[in-house]
């Protein structure tokens, strides 16, 4: 006869992986609930995204005020941001004074960089191996890794022969980089390169870019925040979080109900100038609800973007580059741009499209293409991250009977919830791949989920429940559902990390659904239902 599993006790009850946003609100949570808790971080200091990405024009793209914490009115009262669209050091201070005021950093251990994970049914703990050598037990494994933070390089030929200095925009070095009179060459035009450009034009000796394919990128319109702004914004904090409560992304920008047909076309025309006036996602989130869903629609948006570039791109051949032909506005991550495009008015940029004369190789001195030799004192990779799941892959998640988290992915993520894996007890990943959190205003996104886990935490100490996973059906039900959210949407066509395709990540050249698109109030909904019903999907035992 098998013997009853009988739970051990572990060195910790709950260890959280990641000092960021999450992994910070969540410490904040559990420790008010008096739980016995530690954070692993793998860097050296708190701050996650905010932490590492320090390149030239890193900055919110959502309005400050959405994006700060809302659990605390003393917080609220007291922090003062300075800019619409606060600047990357700004909220790095920001994050810093959060863990000061709750007193979080003696929970957290840093430069601990979690490499295994091994589930013991029998005794219902995790064994965590770092990469220096220590372990660590725990009941519950709680990820907060992050979704872009497994930063991914090209596959060039001699990489390692280039004589200067090279680095991806996520590890920008931390000590000041010599910019004046450098020849810089940046390779990417995400949301990443085009913060960069727009930043460093001005400051370097020559820019010369490499686009593989222009983005549809949209005016930020940032600007600094007054003292008497500043208060006008903390009187309305309620208002401004009711607000992106209520919309599918947790912006204040919801889209207008209305289809583009429905609107007379000078009527539309109007609307649209303005959305281009206004700061922020507008534009992107805040637009006729058709034009993310319907071809012509969509099309013709496009069409009057594509006439602000022109506009705003004196040489028209240049302009053309800088124009999109395979997807449409919005159906990928609209950037958002400071003076992006009139940074290509410039003597001193340059744009090389790669689609036409593709790189061939990095060479000591540059970067050789079909067409030429380009000389360089410095190359910034702004190739982005293998997505969502990346920072999982990165670390062995060994479940029940020995299933490997990144062998059950394979093909994409497969979660109940977006929260946790069938096969793999007790973990919860809290900005997991399928949540909400991941297609919202993230800090919005993962005040939902935690506040959600934290119940469900409550819930199980309580009673001395010591497992916890989702039935296989819930599973299976729920990556069904995120996959018909995927259905009318545009998005589904384009390659971008909504649909989990990177060109540097073998076998991540096909659709995986990695986001939630049913938006954040359906999401919050469904958690409800599903703590009300006791948990259910949830195998408590
Ligand atoms: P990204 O959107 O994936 O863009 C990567 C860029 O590098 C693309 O232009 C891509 O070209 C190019 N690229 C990739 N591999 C290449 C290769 N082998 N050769 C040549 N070009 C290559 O990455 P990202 O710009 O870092 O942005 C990722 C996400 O981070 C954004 O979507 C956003 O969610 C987030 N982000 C947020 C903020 C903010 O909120 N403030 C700021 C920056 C980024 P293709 O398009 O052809 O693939």
């Amino acid at each position: 006869m098998k013997a009853e599993p009988r739970a051990r006790t572990p060195d910790r009850q709950f260890v959280i992986i990641g000092a960021g946003m999450c992994g910070l609100y969540q410490l904040h949570k559990l420790l008010r609930m008096g739980a016995d808790v530690t954070v692993l971080e793998r860097g050296d200091d708190v701050g996650g995204t905010w932490y590492w990405n320090r390149y030239p024009g890193c900055r919110f793209d959502s309005e400050s005020y959405t994006y700060g914490y809302s659990f605390s009115k003393e917080l609220l009262a007291e922090w003062d941001w300075t800019e619409h669209f606060s600047p990357q050091p700004e909220n790095l201070r920001y994050v810093n004074h959060v863990v000061d005021k709750f007193e979080l950093r003696p929970h957290i251990q840093f430069s601990c960089d979690l490499k295994r994970a091994v589930w013991d049914d029998e005794h219902r703990i995790w064994t965590l191996e770092l990469a220096d050598g220590r372990t660590l037990t725990c009941r519950y494994l709680l990820t907060a890794i992050g979704l872009l933070s497994a930063p991914t390089m090209p596959r060039l030929a001699g990489m390692d022969s280039f004589r200067g200095p090279s680095f991806h925009t996520y590890h920008w070095p931390k000590e000041p980089v010599e910019l004046a009179g450098k020849r810089v060459a940046v390779i990417g035009t995400g949301a990443t390169g085009v913060q960069l450009i727009g930043a460093i034009a001005g400051q370097v000796g020559e820019l010369t870019v490499f686009q593989r394919r222009p983005n549809w990128c949209a005016p930020l319109h940032n600007a600094p925040i007054s003292a008497a702004e500043m208060a006008s914004i903390r009187a309305r904090y309620a208002e401004i979080f009711k607000k992106c409560d209520n919309t599918p992304g947790g912006f204040i920008h919801g889209p207008d109900r209305r289809r583009v047909a429905e609107v007379p076309r000078g009527e539309r025309l109007a609307f649209w100038e303005r959305l281009y006036a206004t700061p922020g996602f507008a534009i992107w989130l805040g637009n006729f609800r058709d034009v993310l869903m319907d071809e012509a629609a969509n099309a013709e948006f496009s069409a009057f973007v594509a006439d602000k570039i022109r506009e705003r791109v004196t040489d028209p051949v240049l302009a053309e580059k800088l124009i999109p032909k395979d997807h449409g506005f919005g159906v990928q991550r609209v950037p958002m741009e400071t003076g992006y495009y009139e940074a290509y008015n410039r003597d001193n940029v340059h744009l090389v499209s790669i689609g036409e004369t593709p790189i061939e190789r990095i060479t000591p001195t540059g970067i050789r293409t079909s067409e030429r030799d380009y000389e360089f004192d410095l190359i910034v990779y702004a190739t982005g991250f293998d997505a969502v799941t990346g920072a999982f892959d990165g670390i062995d998640f060994v479940g029940t009977e020995g299933r490997r988290l990144r062998d059950y992915w394979r093909d994409g993520p497969l979660t109940y919830l977006g929260l946790q894996v069938a096969g793999f007890p007790n973990m919860f990943m809290l900005a997991g791949p399928q949540s909400a959190s991941l297609s919202t205003n993230f800090p919005r996104g993962i005040e939902t989920v935690v506040d959600w886990a934290s119940g469900l935490f409550e819930h199980v100490v309580q009673r001395g429940i010591h497992r916890v996973e989702p039935t296989p059906d819930a599973q299976a039900q729920w990556t069904a559902h995120v996959e018909e959210m995927y259905q009318g949407l545009l998005l589904r066509k384009a390659k971008s990390w909504f649909t989990g395709y990177n060109s540097n990540v073998e076998g991540h050249d096909k659709i995986r659904y990695m986001i939630y698109n049913g938006g954040a109030p359906r999401y919050r909904q469904r958690l409800a239902e599903v703590a009300q019903q006791g948990y259910a999907g949830f195998r408590l035992g």
